[in-house]
């Protein structure tokens, strides 16, 4: 029979360690008895932070210690691949061409940011570059570890594996022609029975110019591969046993969820929940592939898996999540009801700008309320004054704010299920300052201060989930 394409992505602390890449080896080599596998990797663990790290770092320091600053980079980063590489290839031919590969890359990573370094300046392009180092070189190491095992692997960035993004730098988004691009470029090696590996993450523009999907974006990289290569099933396999209810850090007893809508699953990404990347849900849930989270550890685990439909909706409701990092940008004008267009104006705005309005909520025509991400906020607010001369008469910000979400797509059908939920937040002495207007009808999130926070999670989790 002919053997179907599955999508494996290894991320976070299971591209660590020799051991851990040993057991990646394992989980493919197992995999291809019945499947042809195509593997998607993310940098080695914490590289991209430090990637991050040394060209903020580096475009503020005197231009004398600029080159060490380089230098000592390089030797840092080098030791750590080198390193890793011994611990999973043990063929010297093969770790010497993968340590020779990785050497050529951190030749040029040093010289560019010698370069970030003398232009004092760190812009999102340059930076895209900088960080596309990292998947650039995890996946030699990766495919040096696959052909050890007498795997046949072949190491592409995401550019050559058929994803091409527009120059959204820092946040780029894939073109149409991706439909024809990535099944180009994959097939004939899957044909002849080799296992892609994939940089995920890190993609370029049509000119080739190096772009990269938005951290933790290699799950994303993985559902577009399987979304046009009409894969089975895409699985992200990292350090954790599957999506929980609850994060263990606050819930100690949260639970694993079995299976999840992808509408759960995209709010749960959505708000706050680390274990996967919001945006991977969309090309899965276009072509109705499953996505399956499991943990590097467990790999016979069914873990969670991600479909159409729930099949059991056992709970109300499933998990509750909670973001941090937040703003609350309030914005008044009684001008703003005259003139509509200025808050699609901000809208398009912030979405050109690349911040994501994480909810908004409006009380009245003339008032508006958004929640973006801390970062963003400086940002926002200067395109909010830029259109303040059409209506807006006052911007309020408020810090020290959390969004919780409840989830569960059971919810829609039940009543009274908010009443509880906004009970629990009184019985906490917290008042709400901010609902979610027309979110889907799978979560009701909110926005509280900080210090009340972690207990209305627990209280909520023991009520829904715990009970
Ligand atoms: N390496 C990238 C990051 O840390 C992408 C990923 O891991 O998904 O954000
Ligand atoms: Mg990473």
């Amino acid at each position: 029979m002919d053997r179907k394409i599955i999508v494996l992505k290894f991320g976070g602390f299971a591209v660590s360690t020799g051991e851990n890449i040993k057991r990646i080896c394992a989980i493919v080599k197992k995999e291809r008895e019945k499947h042809k596998v195509v593997v998607t990797v993310s940098a080695l663990y914490g590289v991209t932070d430090k990637l991050v790290e040394i060209s903020e770092k580096i475009s503020n320091l005197p231009a004398i210690a600029v080159e060490d600053a380089a230098k000592n980079f390089y030797d840092e980063i080098l030791a750590l691949h080198c390193k890793t590489a011994k611990e999973c290839i043990t063929d010297e031919k093969i770790l010497k061409e993968v340590i020779e590969k990785i050497t050529a890359l951190l030749e040029k990573l040093r010289i560019t940011l010698i370069g970030v370094g003398y232009l004092e300046e760190i812009n999102p392009k340059f930076m895209d570059y900088v960080v596309s180092f990292g998947e650039k070189m995890s996946v030699y190491v990766i495919s040096g570890a696959l052909k050890d095992a007498n795997i046949k692997a072949v190491p592409l960035t995401g550019y050559e594996a058929g994803i091409i993004t527009d120059s959204n730098f820092s946040h780029a988004k894939p073109l149409p022609i991706i439909n024809e691009t990535i099944r180009k470029n994959l097939m004939p090696l899957i044909e002849e029975n080799n296992v892609p590996v994939v940089a995920g993450f890190i993609s370029a523009d049509i000119k080739g110019t190096a772009t990269t999907l938005g951290r933790g974006g290699s799950d994303y990289t993985a559902a577009l591969l399987a979304k046009h290569l009409d894969a089975v099933e895409v699985q992200i396999i990292k350090d954790v046993e599957g999506v929980l209810s609850a994060d263990p850090k606050i819930v100690p007893n949260a639970k694993l969820l079995k299976e999840l809508s992808y509408a759960e699953a995209m709010d749960l990404a959505l708000f706050g929940a680390k274990v996967m990347y919001s945006k991977m849900i969309e090309p899965a849930m276009d072509a109705k592939i499953p996505v399956r989270v499991k943990s590097i550890f467990k790999p016979d685990d069914e873990g969670t898996v991600i479909v159409k439909n729930e099949e059991i909706i056992d709970r109300i409701v499933k998990a509750v999540t909670m973001m941090k990092d937040i703003t609350v940008v309030n914005i008044k004008g009684v001008g703003m009801a005259e003139t509509p267009g200025i808050i699609g104006k901000i809208f398009s705005e912030l979405g050109n700008k690349g911040i994501n309005i994480v909810m908004v909520s409006g009380s009245s025509e003339s008032n508006l309320s958004i929640v973006v991400k801390k970062s963003d906020v400086g940002r926002t607010l200067e395109i909010i004054n830029q259109a303040s001369n059409s209506g807006v008469r006052k911007v309020e910000v408020m810090e020290n704010v959390r969004i919780i979400a409840v989830i569960g797509a059971g919810m829609a059908g039940s009543r009274g299920v908010a009443a509880k939920i906004f009970k629990i937040v009184a019985d906490n002495d917290a008042s709400i300052i901010m609902i979610a207007q027309g979110s889907s009808e799978v979560n009701i999130s909110f926005v509280v201060e900080e210090k009340f926070s972690e207990d209305i999670v627990k209280a909520i989790h023991r009520e829904f989930v715990e009970k």
